[in-house]
């Protein structure tokens, strides 16, 4: 804990941590000490981790890096982040995020970008988003794991971009009380670790039967770690023609051949696939998530919680929500509240709502049957590229940073779980990541396959 808390003072310039509890730290790094002498010791006992700030931790500052929760201390602690106190982890700080996990580069933060670790030159680059302070956090070792959320590959797109491995669990793995809500239907928590071991472990201490979340299941949690035995022989693995974009770059067509490569020399079967519906996800998401979003986000009205705007004299109640929404919220979370808005307004709900709703339920399907031919994971790219320069995507169309979401979103609307592996470097040294999918509720049998491609 020590180590982590200088890692974490002399790595100020990554921007990861936006709260650190150096104090409580050291506080739970002594009882962990306490237990192990007393032969107590649990899975994570004495791990230092990073928590991104989505998750509420009770007295510590969480504002999902957002101006609208200024000031902002839970009076309770996330389910998620008790089972990994309750199983000895240490908590060294809050971690950088885009606001209410909004974006692909972590641009959209109140608190600025957290910096990728890895560069080329002079460039700075993206950790990638919605969790880049959790992936820069675990990529430059200032912590041993940290919590992320994903709602559309915000933990494995992060991953691929900082060369570490992030599992999205199956949705109803993780229970979501106390995480702060963004699309409620599509997110889930999950860790973002250097190794599948690691992730193996954290799942395992993350994971938990939770009535206060009615969509979290009450399945055992299995030993995810005994489950990685590295024996894939007889597995079958799905390559699903139409993540084979076109124009995709020729560094992750070679990638993925790579990892195919890999599983069949570990005695899986490859064979080709087809999920139908994957051009639709992109749109399917882009609609869904802003409208869960704007209901979500409707609890903001400077009444509850945090920032309340300055009022003028005659301000009425309507100009207090105004002001303080409009002053609180970002603009790429404005932008999402107007879509959802839109999307659900009672003229519009039915061709694009309701659509998008159908046509979750294909892709879902799609996935369906694909398991029910015998498939026992897929393997696509992870993200479409390497990481991107910050500022790269500033004054562009909004849809070109939604585009780098093209391979998790699919996950996210079939509720599957996903994992993002780091399988090797471009020609200019930067990590790129392979995903796996798996069957529903399959996580052991998904890290075992991934823990081949380490
Ligand atoms: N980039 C996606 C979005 O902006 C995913 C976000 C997420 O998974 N939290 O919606």
């Amino acid at each position: 804990t020590e180590a982590c808390l200088a890692a974490v003072e002399g790595a100020g310039a990554l921007n990861a941590f936006v709260h650190q509890t150096p104090d409580l730290a050291l506080e739970m790094a002594r009882a962990a000490d306490h237990r192990i002498k007393a032969g107590d010791g649990a899975a994570m006992t004495g791990i230092p981790v990073g928590i991104k700030d989505l998750f509420c931790t009770r007295g510590v500052p969480t504002q999902a890096a957002s101006g609208i929760l200024e000031g902002f201390r839970p009076e309770y602690e996330s389910a998620v982040t008790q089972n990994l106190w309750d199983a000895g982890a240490v908590m060294l700080g809050k971690l950088n995020m885009d606001e209410f996990a909004m974006g692909s580069s972590n641009e959209t933060s109140v608190y600025g970008n957290a910096v990728n670790p890895w560069r080329v030159g002079e460039t700075a680059l993206t950790p990638g988003g919605s969790s880049g302070g959790s992936a820069a956090a675990v990529a430059a070792d200032l912590c041993l794991g940290a919590t992320g959320t994903d709602t559309g590959g915000s933990i494995r797109q992060p991953a691929a971009f900082t060369g570490i491995v992030g599992l999205k669990p199956t949705y109803g793995r993780v229970s979501r009380w106390g995480t702060i809500a963004f699309a409620s239907s599509l997110d889930q928590a999950g860790p973002m670790t250097r190794t599948v071991r690691d992730a193996a472990i954290m799942l395992g201490a993350m994971a938990s039967a939770d009535d206060r979340d009615s969509t979290c299941t009450d399945l055992p949690v299995p030993d995810y770690e005994a489950a990685l035995t590295g024996d894939i022989r007889g597995k079958k693995i799905g390559i699903p023609r139409e993540y084979r974009m076109d124009g995709m770059g020729a560094e992750i067509e070679a990638l993925w051949q790579k990892g195919a490569d890999m599983l069949r020399d570990a005695g899986a079967e490859i064979v080709e696939i087809s999920l139908p519906h994957t051009r639709y996800a992109l749109p399917a998401y882009y609609v869904i998530a802003p409208a869960e979003a704007s209901s979500n986000l409707a609890r903001y009205d400077g009444v509850r919680y945090g920032h309340r705007a300055r009022l003028g004299a005659g301000d009425g109640i309507v100009q207090m929500y105004e002001k303080t929404r409009a002053e609180g919220f970002g603009p790429e979370v404005q932008r999402r509240v107007m879509i959802g808005t839109y999307v659900l307004s009672a003229g519009f709900y039915d061709a694009y709502y309701n659509r998008a709703r159908k046509v979750r339920a294909l892709i879902k399907r799609d996935f369906d049957q694909a398991y029910a031919a015998g498939v026992d994971a897929i393997l696509t790219p992870a993200t479409p590229s390497a990481a991107f320069g910050l500022g790269e995507m500033a004054g562009k169309d909004p849809v070109e940073m939604y585009l780098n979401d093209v391979f998790t979103v699919t996950v996210n609307l079939a509720g599957l779980p996903g994992i993002s592996v780091p399988v090797g470097l471009n020609a200019d040294g930067l990590p790129l990541g392979l995903q796996l999918i798996g069957r529903p509720f399959a996580e052991a049998e998904l890290l075992n396959h991934a823990s081949v491609l380490e």
